[in-house]
């Protein structure tokens, strides 16, 4: 099938960012819209219905995660889920401390949030990463003080997809009464995560990621844990996010948990031995091609690449005319001209950061895929190469860096 391109099929290639609805996942929805579409608050048979199939999804959720029902809320999705773990911590804990330790490479709703805190009064430690994107237990411990509330420390990134070490971190915090949350929007049903023996106080995570709809999401908040109401009304969730609950996306959301559930081992298999294929061919094919991120504690759909002397955005959109989606920096953040924060974390200067690309790769692709887009990105690459005045000068570039580093 390499005339995908010719036949302006389309290839996706971007799951970090959000992923297709599941059939499967459509037609549970599909009822709650039209005959079943009654108010879980409601206490009639159409209410009942609504409330039994939320309730339904509720476990769903929870048993992904290895949770009781009973600490899972529905959210709207990640971001919310992330304000509401976040600010809910900040204010109960106030009387305690004002301290919150996070890292450099959150998502921008933990860093939002936690910028917004700041000028509430709160004081936020960022921790560094590694080159290869990973959080240091030791650097986490070492920045607790005596009035650190809360860690919040992304399970696994949506750039460079690294799996950081929050096993450890959550133990830690554990041992001292601080409160440990965890982004997992990018981890959760994509490889296995337990609440318990992960020592996760509080757990972020959305619908759209695993193949089930926008507009969803859920967190998990600890039997024992408090934290404040930030969205006040009608006492919905356990009055922590008030507002008519969203069945048909909660039904979405609790099957899309389910067969995330079935699927992990196979699709888990399946689609790190192809990212593998997609590595080693990059790596071997095109010179002065970079992995970004963690060898190997890294997502299992997830390539990230750099190339020198191309930006990002040309290749992006190259390989789009080519039938092909992926991405550069995160979703988020593509409209910004900005480096993107992750990748100056780990230690890239702009201009590596923006030769950069983002392979995720989900349950629909297929080796055919594959072998296109093998073939198409070293064309581009070279193609582009051809017109960059920094791949021509590379050597004398890399001769001044030198020398501007000496000085
Ligand atoms: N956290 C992470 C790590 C993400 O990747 C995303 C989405 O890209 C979010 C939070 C936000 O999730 P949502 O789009 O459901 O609000």
């Amino acid at each position: 099938m390499t005339d995908l391109g010719e036949k302006m099929q389309r290839i996706y290639f971007d799951h970090s960012a959000t992923t297709p609805v599941d059939p499967e996942v459509i037609r549970e929805m599909l009822p709650y819209f039209t005959e079943k579409f009654g108010n879980a608050s409601s206490l009639h048979s159409f209410g009942r219905e609504a409330r039994y199939a939320m309730e339904n999804a509720r476990s769903r959720v929870a048993m992904l995660i290895g949770a009781s029902p009973e600490e899972v809320i529905f959210t709207s999705g990640g971001t919310e889920s992330d304000n509401i773990a976040i600010k809910g911590i900040a204010f109960r804990s106030k009387s305690k401390g004002n301290h919150i330790i996070t890292t450099k490479i959150e998502h921008p709703a933990v860093l939002a949030t936690c910028r917004w805190l700041e000028r509430q009064g709160f004081a936020v430690s960022y921790l560094p990463v590694a080159s290869d994107g990973v959080v240091s237990p030791e650097d986490a411990r070492a920045a607790i003080t005596e009035k650190t509330i809360l860690i919040s420390i992304m399970h696994a990134n949506n750039e460079i997809g690294t799996i950081q070490p929050i096993e450890e971190i959550g133990r830690m915090a554990r041992e001292r009464g601080i409160a440990f949350h965890t982004d997992a929007v990018q981890s959760v049903g994509k490889i296995p995560v337990d609440v318990k023996k992960m020592n996760i106080d509080l757990l972020s995570l959305s619908s759209h990621k695993i193949y089930g709809p926008k507009g969803a999401g859920a967190l998990y908040i600890r039997k024992g844990v408090f934290i404040d109401t930030i969205i006040h009304g009608g006492g919905h969730e356990r009055g922590l996010r008030s507002s008519t609950e969203n069945i048909p996306g909660i039904v979405g959301l609790g099957k899309a948990c389910e067969l995330a559930q079935a699927r992990m081992a196979a699709d888990g298999a399946r689609l790190s031995k192809m990212r593998d294929r997609i590595i080693k061919t990059v790596l071997g094919g095109i010179e002065e091609s970079y992995l970004n991120g963690h060898p190997t504690k890294r997502l299992p759909h997830n390539a990230h690449f750099r190339f020198t002397g191309i930006e990002g955005e040309s290749l992006l959109l190259r390989l789009d005319e080519k039938g092909i989606a992926v991405s550069t920096g995160s979703a988020c953040s593509s409209k910004s001209l900005e480096p993107s924060h992750v990748l100056t974390s780990i230690g890239l200067n702009p201009v590596d950061s923006h030769g950069s690309l983002r392979v995720t790769l989900g349950r629909e692709n297929t080796e055919e895929e594959m072998d296109y887009f093998l073939k198409v990105l070293p064309e581009v690459v070279k193609e582009l190469r051809a017109m960059s005045p920094v791949w021509q000068h590379r050597e004398d570039i890399e001769k001044w860096k030198k020398t501007m580093e000496k000085r």
